[in-house]
């Protein structure tokens, strides 16, 4: 079984910059039976990115895919047999930097690319070695996520960066994790008709859309990234429409 993968349209964008993302993606929500994003809300369910591109091309009559088949018996894995998945996980990573080392670029990983897993809290063991999670495994590379969780203890992990993820009802979550120092990603209109606010909670708006390199972006920022796919129709408040708010206010 292959664990990561390359290729996302956004993650795309990276090449040009030097960077290849390879992602995990696992079966988000409790999908598989097993619950990954602790923190997830009504909106961010709906409006998954799980069932963006392929993941979300079903056959008439199908509603499951080999890709969504694949991202469960993946999660089963990690949570029935952790050893073998982070063993699995480490061989990728490896394989990983070997094929970027061959095309010229930077590999970087993203392991919750359609999860929320807190990967700082589980050992891994490379050539021989243990190590008390996968970033300290690979110090010669760089991670990053997405997260809704906040107080992950993640701040004496050089290689490993986090934006948090607003979502609806967790407004008092983003304050906090403002306060602590954290970029916030924030989900806006249509593109379209509904340009990003220039700022947002007080602070700078970065188009997030340019790329995925997350750990690239300028601190103190709202990161904001354009509804896709179900988040169009988002009517959770997962979506902000911060320029409609204020022409009613
Ligand atoms: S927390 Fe993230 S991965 Fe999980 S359901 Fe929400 S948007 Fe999807």
């Amino acid at each position: 079984m292959k664990l990561l993968s390359t290729g996302n349209p956004k993650t795309l964008k990276g090449l040009a910059t030097g960077y290849n993302t390879y992602i995990l993606h696992l079966a988000p929500a409790n999908l598989s039976g097993f619950e990954t994003c602790p923190k997830r809300t009504e909106g961010c369910t709906a409006a998954c990115l799980n069932t963006a591109g392929r993941g979300g091309m079903f056959k008439k009559g199908e509603t499951t895919n080999t890709i969504q088949k694949a991202r469960i018996r993946k999660t089963r894995l990690f949570f029935e047999d952790r050893v073998s998945f982070m063993n699995l996980l480490v061989k990728d990573i490896e394989l990983a930097i070997k094929q970027s080392a061959k095309l010229n670029f930077i590999p970087v990983f993203r392991l919750n690319g359609t999860s929320d897993i807190a990967f700082e809290k589980y050992e891994v063991l490379r050539n021989g070695q243990t190590y008390s999670n996968i970033f300290f495994a690979f110090p010669e590379v760089i991670f990053y996520d997405y997260t809704k969780i906040l107080g992950r203890k993640i701040n004496f992990i050089p290689n490993y960066s986090l934006t948090f993820s607003a979502a609806d009802g967790n407004d008092a979550d983003v304050q906090k994790a403002i306060a602590q120092g954290y970029n916030v990603a924030t989900v806006f209109g249509i593109k379209k008709t509904l340009p990003m606010p220039e700022t947002y909670l007080g602070r700078p708006v970065f188009n997030g859309d340019e790329s995925d390199l997350r750990f690239l972006d300028p601190k103190g920022v709202v990161v904001g990234l354009y509804a896709k796919g179900r988040a169009k129709k988002d009517t959770t408040g997962f979506v902000k429409y911060p320029t409609l708010m204020l022409k009613a206010a």
